[in-house]
């Protein structure tokens, strides 16, 4: 069993209340910004901002709408990153949440290919090194708790639980949504454990919402590293 996310932006007002709660339980300080001439704030993820809430105005149909992307890791179900880091003393996935964890060792990684290997471009990675992101709220899932973004979100845009469950709404979601925006549609749900609906189509919301077709390249060099995985660890074992 893993766990997973449901994300509706279908639901979401752009409240930043995810943002904020997810600052909170991890104390992480505050980003010094400046005014950018959009709502969004801070501009970007960083290595003490796990969770950034998007925000995009479009004309889609005609009209002028707000698109508003609650934006984390994917704790994608086969991760990419792990695969590149190979060493479960800096990236491991819990079995029992299914959460992808980054531990203080990702500082003996090779940064700029951890980056690169993920489709979605999360983590980043602090002065001396080491590399930051979502980690699910792993203390308090395991603890019986929702995590602090769930908690807090007020429109329930933010759901969490068992990944079928997860599924299973997600789709009843989308039936009911696609009436109204032909357009709808659940993100890379088949490959990630956070499945965003989204109203339009993923590119309108954030370049890097949905998998890019170069991420077939990064399965390819996974699939290579995963065959000389075993002759890698022997050359080490020899020197
Ligand atoms: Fe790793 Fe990126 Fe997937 Fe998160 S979204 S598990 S950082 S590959
Ligand atoms: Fe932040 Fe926890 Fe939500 Fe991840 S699950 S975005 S760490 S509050
Ligand atoms: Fe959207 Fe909920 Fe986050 Fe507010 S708390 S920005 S409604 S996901």
């Amino acid at each position: 069993m893993s766990y997973a996310f449901f994300i509706d932006t279908d639901r979401c007002t752009g409240c930043r209340a995810c943002q904020v709660a997810c600052k909170q339980w991890h104390d992480l300080p505050a980003e010094d910004t400046q005014n950018m001439g959009t709502f969004q704030n801070p501009p970007d993820l960083s290595f003490t901002t796990y969770k950034l809430v998007r925000m995009k105005e479009d004309v889609i149909d005609g009209r002028l709408q707000w698109l508003f992307l609650p934006e984390q890791c994917r704790h994608c179900i086969e991760p990419p990153c792990l695969d590149t880091a190979d060493d479960e003393q800096a990236i491991y996935q819990d079995e029992k949440t299914g959460a992808v964890i980054f531990t203080a060792n990702t500082k003996n990684l090779d940064a700029d290919e951890i980056i690169e290997s993920c489709p979605y471009n999360i983590p980043r990675q602090a002065a001396d090194g080491t590399l930051a992101k979502c980690d699910m709220c792993h203390d308090r899932v395991t603890n019986g708790l929702p995590p602090a973004c769930v908690q807090t979100c007020p429109t329930g845009a933010m759901n969490f639980g068992e990944r079928e469950e997860m599924l299973s709404l997600a789709r009843q979601r989308l039936d009911r949504v696609a009436q109204k925006h032909p357009q709808a549609q659940l993100v890379d749900a088949d490959d990630v454990n956070v499945i965003y609906l989204v109203t339009a189509a993923p590119a309108e919301y954030h370049e890097n919402l949905m998998a890019a077709a170069g991420a077939h390249d990064v399965t390819r060099q996974m699939a290579l590293r995963k065959m000389m995985r075993p002759f890698r660890r022997a050359l080490q074992q020899l020197a």
